[in-house]
């Protein structure tokens, strides 16, 4: 999603006249775009921007911005972290970047529009792509679970999707300008409001397309007759990303995600068997507050069950406003390491097994 921001934005900034320098110190603006779903991002995002210090001794008329979900977790805070910062702009506001960059450059004061969260954007405009066979295609913005430890509801907004009739347009026009294939992306794509297998059909049809994939799916929403669509559209990436975050019922109601381990499971085994040769992957966070060694134990045997191809493993940080940050986090650091690493050793091992297979 940050990937397509970031091409949105250069896209914008191309169509109002700016160009694109050839390496940092030629710039006269550089803009970060964030992440804020773990801190460790979040701390490298701020030493980064202040390893610009020198440059902007330098040369005092450069601007640098700061994008995404970090500026609009941060607002104003985030140049009291970073000083040199001259403008901090939300996922909601990205059009206004060019506008935004006037306006410092006249008055050199700097700027936060972090007011646009809820609003939807203009996504059938700029045309700007990345070059290659592969594009990003945005169906919906923002996120209504609230899962309580992630702070996307709150920098991204309510879930907005977009009318399947631009979505089409967009990727009748990326095929034709070559692309092949096609990632739908969404907090929750199996919320799309007007129908997301539909959308999936209509979007197997369109002439030029070879393959598409999507992400990111949550085990509360998906079904049978998803399953079913990935079988039998011939386009549709086998592939499925289900994110479990956790094997215990005890830690997954305290994460608010609306399933169980035995709901979970039984979706596992409805895709492998409706979805022959597909391949399934998931996130899991370890160290969630309150996560025992029992609640830990019956996340590894979910592993050691499911047989994932693929899992991204993090360890718990609290990332406030998110409603988790009330809970005491009380798994020590060295306790976290532990278990991402008990994980981490079977996951690998399995994916090598299962490598040897092939
Ligand atoms: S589904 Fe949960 S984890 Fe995913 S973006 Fe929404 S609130 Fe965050």
């Amino acid at each position: 999603m940050n990937v397509r921001d970031s091409e949105f934005v250069t896209g914008v900034l191309l169509g109002s006249g700016f160009q694109k320098a050839s390496s940092e110190d030629k710039a006269d603006v550089i803009i970060f775009n964030s992440c804020s779903v773990r801190k460790h991002a979040e701390d490298r995002l701020f030493s980064n921007i202040s390893e610009l210090k020198n440059l902007k001794k330098k040369k005092p008329g450069l601007i640098i911005g700061l994008m995404g979900c970090t500026a609009q977790a941060y607002k104003e805070k985030a140049i009291g972290r970073a000083p040199i910062i001259d403008f901090v702009c939300g996922p909601g506001n990205v059009h206004e970047i060019p506008a935004i960059i006037k306006k410092v450059a006249k008055s050199h004061r700097a700027i936060v529009a972090t007011d646009k969260v809820d609003s939807p954007r203009p996504e059938l405009f700029p045309k700007f792509r990345i070059e290659g066979l592969l594009a990003y295609v945005s169906i919906s913005e923002g996120c209504n679970n609230y899962c309580s430890y992630c702070i996307v509801p709150y920098v991204r907004g309510r879930e907005r999707s977009r009318d399947t009739t631009d979505i089409i347009k967009e990727v009748k026009d990326l095929a034709s300008r070559g692309f092949k294939e096609i990632m739908l992306l969404g907090q929750n794509v199996n919320s799309y409001k007007y129908g997301f297998i539909q959308l999936l059909e209509k979007l197997n049809n369109v002439e030029g397309i070879e393959k598409i994939r999507f992400m990111t799916s949550h085990p509360k929403d998906v079904s049978r007759e998803l399953f079913e669509a990935m079988h039998d559209l011939e386009k549709i990436d086998k592939r499925l990303h289900l994110p479990v975050q956790s094997g215990s019922d005890r830690i997954l109601k305290l994460m608010n995600r609306g399933y169980t381990k035995d709901h979970y499971r039984k979706l596992v085994s409805m895709y492998k068997k409706l979805v022959p040769g597909g391949e399934i992957t998931t996130d899991i966070i370890v160290g969630f507050p309150r996560e025992t060694e029992r609640d830990f134990k019956d996340t590894v045997r979910l592993v050691e069950k499911t047989q994932f191809d693929g899992a991204y493993i993090f360890k718990y940080s609290p990332r406030p406003p998110a409603r988790s940050c009330k809970l005491k986090d009380d798994v020590p650091p060295e306790e976290k390491q532990r278990r991402l690493a008990v994980i981490l050793d079977i996951q690998r091992e399995m994916s090598r097994k299962k490598r040897r297979c092939v």
